[in-house]
């Protein structure tokens, strides 16, 4: 029987150091680890091998013996496990890559049993007008207190049992091929504890709601999306400690102005006449009527933009611009006599008035070539 090299098992050289047998350790073990590989006997060897190699490698004393005197030197040295009490081959594991494996160390601490979060989210709507000005908001809602019959526990006469699952602590251990894993108790959430009979005021539920209002200041600039923390407004835990409320900001759109971000957008209709002659013009601004100049030969879509003419920012440095855009209207039907007019105001433009003709003409004349 060839005996494994546990260098090349990881490899590496024999003089590496710690940090890269660690590297190529931790490669190889994402690499063949169980989760990833399912049914795959092959995968789950090498990976009993990876761990064996990086036990023995990774400490120096284990690694002095291996070095001088091979695998055998190890046997009877209490030097590693394979096989058998793979739990500190699980832990080697969930140190170097946290939890990514389900339920790792850090999840180990029990949860406070009380059955709600104490933090609470609201959502509210406010006009277009409000947001860009800001306003005062009177909110009603409802919080959580801790139901008095049961302290929070949603257990008849707040007595809770063990869970019958984890044995009360809130663990279950989990073996994938070989492996085990800790992973907090599904039936109980880690606590440990379950409901055997339920609070007969609240339903198990743990808690009652209380309706509540009260006056929030809407800042000025605040937009869609925009979250409002509002401290010591949230649930009551059974300690009496209280949470925050969040308040979730919807903004209704209007009809004339579209916003993004601190800019304002306006679309301006003009008929093709005011673009043609230029014009100047009153529009509606966030704040007043604009002043439009409209300069000869302005073209369909164009943009004119009021430095300053947008939304306050609402973490209050700056103000965003208010942007015109223009939407060149033509005439629908025209009567004889607009008919006629435009007719001479066209001939009166001469070439000028048919600007495709000069162009189309020379390519006429090589086409014809192309045909011939
Ligand atoms: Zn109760
Ligand atoms: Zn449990």
């Amino acid at each position: 029987m060839v005996e494994i090299d546990y260098y090349q098992v990881l490899e590496i050289e024999k003089n590496a150091d710690k940090q890269l047998i660690k590297k190529a350790y931790r490669k190889l073990a994402m690499q063949y680890h169980p989760d990833k590989n399912p049914g795959d006997k092959e995968a789950e060897e090498k990976f009993k091998t990876i761990n064996e190699a990086y036990q023995v490698l990774s400490d120096d004393e284990k690694r002095s013996i291996y070095d001088r005197y091979g695998k055998a030197g190890l046997e009877g040295h209490g030097g590693f496990s394979r096989g058998g009490g793979f739990d500190d081959l699980g832990s080697i594991f969930e140190e170097m890559f946290g939890s990514a494996f389900g339920g790792g160390a850090r999840s180990r601490q029990k949860k406070k049993s009380y059955t709600y979060n104490i933090d609470n989210a609201i959502n509210i709507t406010v006009e277009f007008n409000e947001a860009v000005f800001g306003c005062k908001k009177t909110i009603n809602y409802k919080y959580k207190k801790a139901c008095s019959t049961c302290s929070g526990t949603g257990a008849k006469d707040g007595k809770m049992s063990a869970c019958p699952h984890c044995g009360g602590h809130g663990q279950i251990h989990m073996r994938q091929g070989f492996m085990t894993f800790a992973q907090t108790c599904p039936h109980c959430s880690g606590s440990g504890e379950i409901i055997s009979s339920k609070c007969t005021k609240c339903a198990g539920k743990g808690y009652e709601e209380v309706s509540d209002e009260f006056e929030i200041n809407i800042p000025e600039g605040i937009d869609n999306g925009n979250r409002m923390r509002v401290s010591g407004k949230g649930n009551i835990a059974p300690d009496g400690t209280r949470g925050d409320l969040y308040v979730q900001i919807k903004v209704k759109e209007d009809k004339h102005f579209v916003r993004y971000d601190n800019d304002i957008y306006i679309e301006v209709p003009l008929f093709f006449t005011q673009v043609a002659l230029g014009d100047t013009i009153q529009i509606p601004g966030l704040r007043g009527e604009l002043e439009l100049k409209i300069p000869q030969a302005t073209k369909d879509k164009e943009q004119f933009r009021f430095k300053g003419e947008g939304v306050k920012s609402v973490q209050g440095y700056g103000k965003g611009d208010l942007i015109v855009q223009i939407n060149i209207k033509y005439p629908t039907s025209l009567n004889s006599e607009q008919e006629e007019l435009l007719k001479k105001l066209q001939e009166s433009f001469g070439i000028e008035s048919k600007p495709h003709e000069s162009i189309f003409e020379s390519m006429f004349e090589k086409a014809k070539k192309w045909f011939s």
